[in-house]
């Protein structure tokens, strides 16, 4: 500490020296000292705890209320997950304590590993990433110097117009170039648009499936193997493996990289954008290029190998997001290979149900069946100018998450639903009985009323493009 803070002060005022003496609290250099008091309200402890109490109480949580967020998997998440992640047994480890005095640590992330490659069907994953965005990344990075290795001048990335948005903008951080392809009327892909847009110099495709319509790519055999005959390699975006696990394997389908979101996927309380972990999978032949330090087993001792010389280096620090590395590997062993396969026709049944009873009401782009969740188009059925964001914004009055809206970007008015395989059919049709009404019926009647909404929640609506352009970001 007195090193470092004579370095930082040497740098501001030269003259400057720090004792340490942390008895006399002159650790902090005088001028870096608070001069006003802090202004922190003294409040009797009753009135603090009613605070907090309250606050946590504003919040929207899996625990009080259905989440149909889609696209995010906003499922069940064990308690039991909470209590192992927060195990002194895993909390007292310091990522530089040596590798023989944290095997079980080492252990749990191999055994993970393993997991997720027999799950998946890829040969080998680093759980580094930490998150889909930043799986992609590295996959997008492993894929460049797999091509490097070749000496191939592979630059374009094709990303269907149903992708998530982090797709292309995970390949054009990682150097690439996006070619969009175009979805078909029904939402799916053609393998013939495919093979006209491939190029030599196309490095990769980068698909999710089932896509973000719920629609599962009945050409994903034939686009892989035109893919592969161009020399050109396919990823897979695994944030919507909760629809196949145990039915079918990206590495069968024919990816070559993929990462999964492991809070989706294997649960982790992930609402507000964290934490994740989105390790990244390949096929044995990009293996030397995975992310460093690598798990490994050597003479019945696990040991983290830093020395790789082709890999692409260390993506994120030490092991990850080891707690949720932690929660999925509880998930995965609690419900074993027939739990998870029983989630993922759950997760479909409930998804297929929803549709069915809206479907009659309201239009449908992509067709009656789904996957694990579904894209509704409610422009035809909404009265008097009432907009899609209106109607999200109501159900908030309702006690419900708002779903996801205006995404995939190719339906107009797009609301989309995943009630995940965690819901009781009691939950599903009030949740339908709720958004049939504000659709059909308040949206004509009392139109005003919902394009004001929320009405009951503690913040009114907000002015989106105010808050855009002039965001205040002080509260006081
Ligand atoms: C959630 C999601 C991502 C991004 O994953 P994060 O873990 O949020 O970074 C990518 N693609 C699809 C289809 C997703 O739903």
């Amino acid at each position: 500490m007195e090193k470092l803070l004579n370095e930082l002060s040497s740098q501001s005022n030269p003259s400057y020296e720090v004792k340490c003496d942390i008895e006399n609290d002159c650790f902090i250099p005088k001028h870096l000292k608070r001069k006003s008091d802090l202004g922190l309200p003294s409040v009797a402890e009753n009135d603090l705890l009613r605070h907090f109490t309250n606050l946590s109480r504003m919040n929207y949580a899996l625990s009080t209320t259905f989440y149909p967020l889609g696209s995010c998997t906003m499922k069940y998440n064990p308690l039991i997950n909470e209590r192992i992640a927060k195990h002194e047994a895993f909390n007292s480890i310091h990522p530089y304590q040596p590798a023989e005095t944290m095997q079980g640590v080492l252990e749990i992330m191999h055994c993970l590993e393993r997991d997720l490659c027999e799950i998946s069907g890829m040969d080998y994953f680093s759980l580094q990433p930490a998150a889909g965005a930043h799986g992609e990344f590295a996959g997008l990075l492993i894929i460049a110097a797999h091509f490097k290795s070749l000496k191939q001048k592979r630059t374009k990335i094709i990303v269907p117009d149903s992708a998530h948005g982090t797709n292309p903008a995970s390949a054009a951080f990682a150097g690439f170039e996006i070619v969009p392809l175009k979805s078909e009327p029904d939402g799916s892909l053609s393998a013939q648009k495919v093979k006209e847009i491939l190029t030599p110099e196309t490095a990769a495709i980068m698909l999710t499936v089932p896509n973000t319509l719920g629609v599962f790519e009945k050409e994903i055999a034939e686009i892989a193997k035109v893919a592969h005959e161009n020399g050109t390699l396919l990823y897979y975006d695994g944030a919507n493996l909760n629809a196949l696990m145990g039915f079918a394997r990206p590495g069968d389908l024919g990816f070559d990289v993929m990462h999964i979101n492991l809070h989706k996927t294997f649960s982790t309380p992930h609402g507000g954008g964290g934490p994740g972990s989105g390790p990244v999978g390949v096929k044995s032949f990009l293996e030397q290029f995975l992310p460093v330090p690598r798990v490994e087993k050597k003479n019945d001792k696990y040991v983290l190998d830093y020395k790789k010389t082709k890999s692409i280096g260390c993506v994120k620090s030490f092991f990850g997001n080891f707690p949720v590395i932690l929660r999925a590997y509880a998930y995965v062993k609690a419900l074993g290979g027939k739990g998870l396969k029983n989630a993922s026709a759950q997760a479909v049944l409930n998804a297929n149900y929803m549709l069915a009873k809206f479907k009659d009401k309201i239009t449908v782009p992509a067709g009656s069946r789904c996957m694990h969740e579904f894209v509704l188009s409610p422009k035809a059925a909404l009265g008097n100018g009432v907009r899609t964001l209106d109607a999200a914004k109501r159900l908030l009055d309702y006690g419900y998450y708002a779903p996801t809206v205006y995404f995939p970007l190719i339906v107009e008015e797009a609301i989309m639903i995943e009630p995940t395989e965690t819901e009781s059919k009691e939950t599903l049709d009030k949740f339908i009985e709720t958004l049939n009404k504000i659709i059909l019926e308040e949206s004509a009647d009392e139109p005003q009323r919902v394009k004001d909404s929320p009405l009951n929640t503690p913040v009114a609506r907000l002015n989106e493009v105010e808050a855009a352009r002039n965001p205040i970001l002080k509260w006081k």
